[in-house]
């Protein structure tokens, strides 16, 4: 790109401004939330349960924190027994231990053949017999970390013991909003994020959520009634549920060599459509800041 003088400047300036606020889109866009990772968990765990590590290969010193010391010698030779996930930790299961895996705010994970050399920002390989679990990060906010047997079951880790109900567990429920709230006088959406009383309602789900419960996201936790909180259970549950279904689409990505691991592009009611005709009332959709982070919500539908 040439940067000239003039009137030429002011649109190259008009120019490099749009692709910096495309590029911050984008990544906020692509932050994986709970169903990415479980879609991620689904693609991957065929080609991992059963499996012994032959290899690991570490192309940098860390993620968001250091790699585990000695990792290599604590994983090669062991067999994969099964996965798992809590909120948005991916969890590796070893008779020993446990891997965990965060994508943080651009991470993929990919399987692929031994032999396809690393791209730039390819920071870690799971070795196995014939092929290889990849993690992509550009960001580095992800993390990979490792929990031995030795240091008690896997929800004492330090990361996951404040974690609330898995919000597809049958432990998920109103009765469990409405109690935990009473004395919570935070809007509902920031209780939502604290993810303290249900875990992986992140910034996209939970403004999806609430609108299809009809409430306003400002609404302060402990005035929500349990009726209110009934059909906010059910709008969470379904919200979760139907992206990963739409992510079911996206499976053979995991494996596909030159496949594009973009995470899917789903159908939104208010989410990132500020300024939009509302899907049921043809409200314009109104964006607020709560805790640093976007809401969206229809002022129409959400009392
Ligand atoms: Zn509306």
């Amino acid at each position: 790109m040439q940067l000239c003088d003039g009137n030429d400047r002011d649109s190259s300036l008009q120019f490099l401004k749009h692709v910096l606020l495309s590029i911050r889109k984008r990544y906020t866009d692509s932050m994986p939330e709970l169903p990415e990772v479980e879609v991620t968990r689904r693609g991957v765990a065929p080609h991992l349960e059963g499996r012994t590590v032959s290899a690991v290969t570490l192309r940098h010193q860390g993620l968001r924190w250091p790699f585990p010391p000695e990792l290599s010698q604590r994983l090669c030779g062991y067999p994969i027994r099964s996965t798992g996930r809590r909120g948005k930790y991916l969890l590796i299961h070893f008779d020993h231990g446990t891997l965990i895996i965060h994508l943080g705010m651009s991470g993929h994970l990919r399987v692929l053949p031994i032999s396809i050399p690393p791209n730039k920002h390819d920071h870690f390989d799971l070795v196995l017999d014939t092929h290889l679990l990849r993690l992509h990060d550009p960001r580095r906010f992800g993390a990979v970390l490792w929990h031995g047997e030795e240091d008690g079951h896997i929800d004492q880790h330090l990361l996951l013991r404040g974690l609330g109900v898995e919000p597809l567990d049958a432990a998920f429920s109103a009765d469990l909003l409405y109690r935990q709230t009473r004395n919570r006088s935070a809007a509902i959406k920031q209780v939502l994020l604290a993810g303290d009383i249900v875990v992986g309602v992140g910034n996209i789900y939970a403004s999806e959520s609430l609108f299809k419960a009809r409430i306003n996201p400002k609404t302060p936790a402990r005035r929500i009634s349990l009726a209110r909180y009934e059909k906010l259970e059910i709008a969470i549950r379904e919200t979760l549920e139907a992206a990963i279904r739409q992510g079911g689409s996206t499976l053979r990505d995991f494996v596909a060599v030159d496949g594009q691991s973009g995470y899917f592009q789903q159908h939104y009611f208010v989410y990132d459509r500020s300024g939009e005709p509302c899907r049921i009332c043809s409200a314009k959709v109104r964006q607020i800041k709560q805790g640093q982070r976007s809401t969206f919500y229809c002022v129409n539908c959400q009392k």
